[in-house]
């Protein structure tokens, strides 16, 4: 349902893009050939623009968070706090007050006795998962 609302107001955009450019197309040759072409080009500029985005979006975040939802699922990858560097890993501890060590492709749960638990590595498609 989401997802098509979404997409209904894309293509809404598209429509808008798509008048606009044809307006514009009609004060500068008022030919209808020119009119049809500016606004089919006008019509796919979102569509380019967005695919643009998304491709750029996966380059920088490599399709996933760089950490996973937090245990209690209440915080996301940015509701981390770095609490301190020890050699390559990072502690973390999330806005629930749960400690976290990241260490390469693994996520462990950090307990107040500085044992680690695992809880979640980066999967072959790159993706946190479950690490039983
Ligand atoms: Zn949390």
């Amino acid at each position: 349902m989401n997802l098509n609302l979404i997409d209904f107001g894309f293509f809404l955009l598209c429509l808008c893009s798509a008048t606009m450019v044809w307006i514009v197309s009609n004060r500068l040759w008022g030919w209808w050939i020119y009119n049809v072409i500016a606004a089919l080009v006008g019509f796919f500029v979102p569509i380019a623009l967005s695919g643009l985005a998304l491709r750029i979006n996966d380059l920088v975040l490599g399709h996933r968070p760089p950490r996973p939802t937090c245990e209690h699922g209440n915080c996301k990858w940015n509701d981390y706090h770095v609490l301190k560097f020890v050699g390559d890993d990072v502690e973390f501890i999330c806005k629930c007050g749960k400690k976290y060590v990241r260490s390469g492709e693994r996520f462990f749960k950090l307990h107040d006795n500085g044992q680690r638990e695992p809880y979640k590595v980066l999967g072959p498609k790159n993706q946190w998962e479950d690490d039983q």
